[in-house]
């Protein structure tokens, strides 16, 4: 099913870019948890995760591992966190945050960043990788 994230992987709808492969795709999240709080996607339109096909799964969470490494270093914290929901957009996605306490894990208390905020974090992850 077609979702904001199609658009967003054909360049319709714009993102702030993290990482990007023939198969994977890596952005920062518009309503973060933290700063940071990137979604690794499979260019793949599938719904749910666990209804990947196996070879894409594992591809993303590979994926999803180099991503978060990356964040791991360009955005101190105390660890980053993995999370998947998917109750919002109907396309598969793994969420990666940049966790210090529990709050940051919880969808509810969200940070406000200015535009300039977003580019210069999404050009640092992207340094890492
Ligand atoms: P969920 O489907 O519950 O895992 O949540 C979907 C996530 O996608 C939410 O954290 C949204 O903030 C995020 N999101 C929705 N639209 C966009 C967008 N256009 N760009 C970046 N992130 C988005």
């Amino acid at each position: 099913m077609a979702s904001i994230f199609t658009k967003i992987i054909s360049g319709e709808i714009p993102s702030y870019k993290v990482a990007e492969t023939e198969d994977y795709l890596a952005f920062l999240d518009i309503n973060p948890n933290a700063k940071g709080h990137t979604l690794c996607i499979p260019k793949k339109d599938v719904d749910k995760i666990f209804d990947l096909d196996e070879p894409t799964y594992h591809g993303l969470m590979e994926f999803s591992r180099q991503v978060a490494i990356a964040l791991e270093k360009a955005v101190p914290c105390n660890r980053v966190g993995m999370t998947v929901i998917g109750l919002e957009v109907p396309h598969a996605h793994v969420h990666l945050i940049p966790l210090n306490s529990m709050e940051d894990a919880r969808f509810i208390n969200k940070t406000k960043l200015e535009k300039e905020e977003f580019e210069e974090v999404a050009i640092k992850i992207a340094s890492f990788l």
